[in-house]
């Protein structure tokens, strides 16, 4: 191995540990911490954070990454790591270390101060700290962005390379002129399917067996993972041997849960299906946001609402529920657990309104950091946003601007990344279909070939492989939402008969 590459691995060995502890705090905070930690749990987030910062950028990491950067003796895994090093600190190197750290204490506080406005609904007490967050976010950005490159674009670039405004217009554009018509004519027909048999009292402790086995099921592996429960589902992870989902309950909703988790379950066997030579490297992660929301999306919404998924697992759920399903056929159920209706919260959105969401979202972050959309106003372009698009209209901020955890974490820039994430499913997905029998594998209750075809095209590749080449390798072109609508209008126009 080339001596330098070995040395590096030392260091890298060292901002892994670090980044795992800052990881595992986050885990716990959302978990189980009591409220009273958050304050001190910030400041020593604050001083990992330092330290992660001080152990990326320092003397001897530059030489390494300068003379390792051209390098040609480098397997293509560790020529990866490189490129994702220097990119990760060439990004924080033009950032003044007590502003990083200083950000980053803000960041670990500013979320219990957002979940307090929140359960208030108090906007008011959000808007210092969420203003602060923009300044920060716009300044970094101002520090790092390339010659013509705007602020948001360099925000957008973070999470997903290579996808600019002008990407990102034209895929919304899209979505606006097909989706937006396709979902006036299913609300007219929404009165064809009635869901209240699933708003029937539904055992909590049940609810968590099944949803543990539909994990189970869908191949994450409880020797490497676990099952938690939070306030909202969430995926996070140590390393590809320490991966960690987490569900949330509701008595009167089953299919929450039940979608959930095999969302999540989706996120976590990307994790866990990275191949053992990345582990604890950089790129030991999966390849991008859009990327690892395109496995989620594709395990929830193409494998796990479709009736061939169902034939096999039905019975059992109606096992675990004869009182409120022994009547319940399984095609009025899956009828129910794909109706299309605009609401008012995202993570509530169903497959058709979803995109919806994260484009009044894209559309607000531009105007915030590009436009000149001021923090105090947000509430009102929200709620016109909302009106506009899907003809919904929230009473509060609670329901409104507030919903949402991502801007208090300073996570500007990462909402396209899911409304992506479902149009490449879609590429992916059509591309699966041409390999292999889908359908027939989920009938057969036996998922292997899915997720063995996911992990040898994506997940084995983590983040070696960039999500552009991943799209080109598994379809042939690059990213075409045309699959995307073309799945939207098949599904929506068969289930209601448009
Ligand atoms: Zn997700």
């Amino acid at each position: 191995m080339n001596p330098k590459y070995e040395e590096l691995m030392e260091h890298v060995e060292k901002t892994e540990a670090l980044k795992a502890a800052i990881v595992l705090f986050d885990w716990d905070t959302e978990t189980l911490a009591p409220p009273q930690a958050a304050e001190l749990t910030a400041r020593m987030i604050g001083s990992l954070s330092a330290q992660y910062f001080d152990a990326t950028v320092n003397g001897r990491m530059r030489e390494l990454l300068a003379a390792l950067k051209d390098a040609e003796d480098l397997s293509e895994a560790q020529a990866a790591v490189v490129r994702k090093l220097n990119k990760d600190r060439e990004n924080m190197e033009k950032i003044p270390p007590e502003e990083y750290r200083e950000f980053s204490e803000l960041q670990a506080r500013s979320t219990s101060v957002w979940a307090r406005a929140k359960q208030n609904d108090d906007f008011e007490s959000f808007v210092p700290v969420l203003k602060k967050i923009v300044d920060f976010s716009r300044r970094f950005a101002g520090y790092r962005r390339k010659e013509g490159q705007s602020l948001y674009d360099t925000m957008l670039d973070d999470y997903e390379e290579g996808f600019t405004k002008e990407v990102l217009d034209s895929f919304f554009l899209l979505l606006k002129e097909k989706i937006v018509p396709l979902l006036k004519k299913v609300a007219q027909k929404n009165d064809t399917i009635d869901v209240s048999p699933l708003r029937q009292s539904f055992d909590i402790g049940r609810q968590e067996a099944f949803c543990r086995f539909l994990a189970g099921y869908v191949g994450f592996d409880f020797e490497r993972g676990v099952l938690a429960e939070s306030e909202h589902p969430f995926t996070t992870n140590l390393h590809n041997h320490d991966v960690r989902i987490t569900n949330h309950y509701y008595e009167n909703a089953p299919e929450n849960a039940i979608f959930s988790v095999i969302h999540e379950s989706g996120h976590g066997i990307y994790e866990m299906n990275v191949s053992d030579d990345l582990t604890q490297t950089p790129v030991g992660g999966g390849a991008s946001c859009g990327m690892h929301e395109s496995q989620s999306r594709l395990m929830e919404n193409m494998i796990g609402r479709s009736q061939a998924f169902w034939e096999p697992v039905y019975p059992k759920l109606q096992e675990t529920f004869p009182e409120q399903l022994a009547g319940l056929s399984l095609s009025d159920f899956c009828k129910m657990i794909n109706k299309a209706q605009p609401g008012l919260i995202r993570t509530e959105a169903d497959e058709l309104t979803y995109c919806l969401h994260v484009m009044i979202r894209y559309e607000i972050e531009k105007d915030l950091i590009d436009g000149d959309l001021r923090v105090e106003d947000l509430p009102a372009a929200w709620s016109q946003k909302y009106e506009e698009y899907l003809g919904v209209k929230p009473q509060n901020d609670r329901e409104g601007v507030l919903q949402d955890i991502h801007w208090s974490q300073g996570s500007i820039g990462y909402f396209p990344s899911y409304a992506l994430g479902n149009a490449f499913a879609a590429q992916i997905y059509h591309a699966m279909e041409q390999e292999i029998d889908v359908d027939g594998a989920l009938r057969s209750g036996d998922l292997t070939p899915v997720t063995d075809w996911l992990k040898e095209k994506v997940h084995r590749f983590g983040g070696m492989r960039r999500t552009k080449q991943l799209l080109r390798d598994i379809s042939g072109e690059d990213f075409n939402p045309r699959y995307y609508i073309d799945y939207l209008t098949k599904k929506f126009t068969e289930i209601y008969e448009l």
